[in-house]
Parts: structure tokens; C-alpha cells; sequence
């Protein structure tokens, strides 16, 4: 499906194509900034304030002041997914530092940009999808948090871009980061998921992943279906060793995993995934209307 993509920038409404910001944005030149990946379906975001709110404190912890509210960026989002062509899609809402001159003091930049581009996004090719994902382990590592911490969600995406380079050299679809200590933190835009003997398990935030959204509707799914859950640390022999292993993120939904570093899991999709996923779904329906 062919769709225009649509971008809000200061204020005005345009085709991305037209949007520009100038080349001193401390965003372009530092990565100064930060964001929020949001889906809509049936012309309705999905879990909107939470994403408002996650970006409210991305850009707290960066001193970075927001110059709009969260009621006013929700009527931002709304007008952007009435001008966009398709009912569903995905929209990555960004505010930078702003212009500025060149020195990463951002004492220097007066005023933040605030732009929302309204896309499609696949993360996965979606027969991938459906026959399971293909995991590396990277060796790149996830930045400890008295480096940058995760639950900043910031624009400086490279170390996860290395995994993902190095995945695709292996011709795996994804990766997974390790942290500092060799346990298992994240995708590289999505939370990990493993099921042992009907035990749903994912490695707490602290371990150096970002507070996924889908992650923590997913774990009040499973909660609500009566499936176990642990936050717990997770080593890659418990991916290897895993009877069920799945990706959860606003871009990637849910997606259930194949294998890992080449040892094949044994179920894909495995029950437990598919339980969750139905489940999702159906919260998707409510929220947001319609029938998927
Ligand atoms: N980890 C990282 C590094 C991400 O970029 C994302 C995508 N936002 C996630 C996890 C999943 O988070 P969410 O479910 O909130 O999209």
C-alpha cells in the first residue's frame, strides 16, 4: 500500500517531502532530542497519553522543555491521522534541542523543534513475521545507564543501528543487546520476551531496556490471562533454551521469534505467543474501534 507521508512541523501541516529544519539543529548535529514511535489504527492512536507522557520524561531527563502540552500535541497527533491517506499507520513525534551554532552546548539553542511524520512502518518483512524472526546476539553492547539510560528515549540510535548492521550482515532479521555484564537488555526497538515451561519471562528495565509500552501491555495481558510472569534477569543460554521467544514494540507489535544465533526454538508461534497476541489484538479493538 502506497501511502503519502504526512508531517506536522512548528505548526503547519505538509507533505514530508516539503518539511525541512535547518541544518544546525543540534538534533541533526548531536542527536540532542528525543522521540516517541506511536501506531494508529482506525484513525486513533494507540495508547496516545502514555507515549505523551514517556516523551514528557524522555525530555525531562534531558532538560529539554517541551514547547507544547500534552493536551496540545495530542491535537497534533489527531490533525496528522486525519490528513494521512490510510486509516492505520505509525508516527514518529520528535522534539529536537533546535538550531543553534556549531558546539554541543545547548545553552545556545533557543528555540526546540517539534515535528510528528505520519508513515507506514514495517519492521520485519511481514512473511518474516509470520515465520518467525531470526535473532542474533550482538556483541555490540547496550549503553549502561550512567552512560545514557535506556528509559531516555533519545534520538542517538547508533549503538542499536550496530546491532542492527551486524544482524543484517548475518542475514539474521534482528538482534538482541547484551548490557555491560553479558545479560540480555533489548532489541534493538523492541522488548524481549522468553516462555519456560508456561512462565512468561522478560528482563527487568533496570538491565537496560527502555520501558516498552507494548512490553508493559503485555505483561498486564498475560496478568489478566492468568499466565505467570517474572521480571527477571535473562542470560542468552535462556534464549537458546527457551520453549517460546517474541518481540514486543509499537513498531514491531508482537512478533514471535524463530530462532536465535541459529538454534532453532522449539515452537513458533508458540501458545503462548499466540494467546498474547489475540489478546492484543482485542485490546487494539477496543481502543481503538473496528475489527482487525
Ligand atoms: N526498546 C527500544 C530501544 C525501542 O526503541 C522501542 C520502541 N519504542 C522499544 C524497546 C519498545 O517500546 P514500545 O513498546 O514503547 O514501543
Amino acid at each position: 500500500m502506497k501511502s503519502l507521508s504526512m508531517c506536522w512541523l512548528n505548526g503547519q501541516l505538509m507533505h514530508a517531502e516539503h518539511a525541512f529544519i535547518p541544518v544546525n539543529d543540534h538534533g541533526l548535529l548531536y542527536g540532542d532530542g528525543v522521540f516517541e514511535g506511536i501506531r494508529f489504527y482506525r484513525r486513533r492512536a494507540f495508547r496516545l497519553q502514555r507515549h505523551l507522557q514517556r516523551l514528557q520524561l524522555s525530555a525531562r531527563a534531558i532538560a529539554l522543555e517541551i514547547p507544547l502540552s500534552s493536551d496540545e500535541l495530542t491535537t497534533v497527533i489527531e490533525r496528522l491521522i486525519e490528513a494521512f491517506a490510510d486509516d492505520d499507520g505509525y508516527i514518529r513525534l520528535m522534539v529536537t534541542r533546535g538550531a543553534g551554532p556549531l558546539g554541543l552546548n545547548p545553552k545556545s539553542c533557543a528555540q526546540p523543534n517539534v515535528i510528528a511524520i505520519a508513515d507506514q512502518l514495517t519492521m520485519i518483512d511481514i512473511g518474516q513475521q509470520q515465520a518467525g524472526a531470526r535473532l542474533i546476539v550482538s556483541s555490540v553492547r547496550r549503553l549502561p545507564a550512567d552512560g545514557l539510560d535506556p528509559r531516555i528515549k533519545s534520538l542517538n540510535y547508533l549503538n542499536h543501528i550496530l546491532a542492527k548492521i551486524e544482524a543484517n550482515h548475518a542475514g539474521a532479521d534482528e538482534a538482541i543487546l547484551l548490557n555491560a555484564q553479558g545479560r540480555v537488555a533489548e532489541g534493538t526497538a523492541d522488548n524481549v520476551f522468553i516462555v519456560r515451561n508456561g512462565r512468561l519471562l522478560t528482563p527487568p528495565c533496570s538491565e537496560g531496556a527502555l520501558e516498552g509500552i507494548t512490553r508493559e501491555l503485555v505483561l498486564q495481558l498475560a496478568l489478566d490471562h492468568g499466565i505467570e510472569i517474572r521480571e527477571q534477569p535473562l542470560g542468552v543460554y535462556d534464549l537458546y533454551a527457551a520453549d517460546e521467544c517474541f518481540l514486543t514494540g509499537t513498531g514491531a507489535e508482537l512478533i514471535p521469534v524463530a530462532s536465535i544465533d541459529c538454534r532453532s526454538l522449539p515452537s513458533c508461534p508458540g501458545p503462548v505467543f499466540q494467546s498474547l497476541q489475540q489478546a492484543f489484538r482485542r485490546t487494539i479493538d477496543q481502543e481503538c474501534g473496528g475489527i482487525l
